[in-house]
């Protein structure tokens, strides 16, 4: 079985959600019949992800993640990075330094090394860019990467065929989005994940952020039992994310199956209360989906 648990649903700029980053988890039977997954993924992990990971921890079925009242780190296996928003990635120097300091005697003393994944460009510039100034020097030494993450670095050019598999069967192929860009399409790098079950052939859509582009992405949208798309909810002149007008323009037996995440302080305003009929809904923080069963 896969499920996935989202620690905040709102976009980067909400209040009363936690940014939308993401807990995927692989189990050989089900969350009922086991203490915790026999692996997991974290699909991003922003500024406000410690402190939502500190809330999860206490939600029934999520024990696992709690250690004596603390987050249990090294119970995150892998992370994937999406992009290098800092709703996306700013949480990653706590989850480091805890791994390392808090955790030191898991691995000798080099403490806990979850795997890090994303492509090789994301990767790169996460770490020259955004995580080398505070992870950058360990005592008497300077640092890499490799020193907090064991690093799986995908193709730069994020086409589809690049994957990684959790357990036996659950394939993550990454594929490029067209959120931010300088002068081409895609040329500041982002990425979302198409999850395949091997063993059923059902599919699934993760968004990360992007425009709206249906075009590119309507091969995946169609074969997919389950979507989960980034939304705007305000119209505004070229925006960065999907406006909701402009996911409306989706036929109809997709919009049914998308869950909507990345969404603004606004949600509950009456004027959105289509979205629940239109759509398969706003995803709910904290709320464990199964993917595939
Ligand atoms: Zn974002
Ligand atoms: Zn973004």
């Amino acid at each position: 079985m896969l499920t996935i648990t989202f620690l905040g649903v709102g976009g980067a700029f909400a209040k009363r959600n936690y940014q939308s980053n993401a807990l995927i988890e692989a189990w050989t039977q089900s969350p009922n019949a086991q203490v915790e997954p026999d692996d997991n993924l974290l699909i991003d992990f922003g500024s406000t992800g410690p402190m939502a990971l500190h809330d999860l921890k206490d939600v029934d079925g999520f024990e696992y993640l709690n250690d004596d009242g603390h987050i249990r780190f090294p119970s995150i296996k892998r992370i994937f990075i999406s992009h290098q928003h800092a709703d996306h990635i700013g949480g990653l120097e706590e989850l480091a330094f805890a791994n390392r300091f808090m955790y030191a005697s898991l691995n000798g003393d080099t403490g806990f090394r979850p795997q890090l994944i994303s492509s090789a460009d994301i990767l790169e510039r996460l770490w020259d860019h955004s995580l080398k100034g505070g992870l950058g020097v360990l005592k008497d030494k300077s640092a890499t990467l490799d020193d907090y993450f064991d690093v799986l670095a995908l193709a730069g050019d994020g086409s589809k065929s690049e994957s990684f598999d959790l357990l036996k069967g659950y394939r993550f192929s990454i594929f490029s989005t067209d959120h931010l860009s300088i002068r081409n399409k895609y040329d500041w790098p982002s990425l979302g994940l198409f999850v395949t079950d091997t063993e059923s052939n059902e599919s699934a859509f993760y968004s990360g952020d992007t425009k709206y582009d249906f075009s590119a992405y309507e091969t995946m949208l169609r074969q997919s039992k389950m979507i989960f798309h980034d939304v705007q909810l305000q119209d505004q002149p070229d925006p960065v994310h999907a406006l909701l007008s402009e996911l409306w323009n989706m036929p109809p037996e997709i919009r049914q199956k998308t869950h909507l995440y990345h969404y603004d302080d606004s949600w509950d305003d009456p004027r959105f209360d289509s979205v629940r009929e239109h759509f398969a809904g706003f995803v709910a923080p904290r709320k464990r989906y199964i993917i595939f069963e």
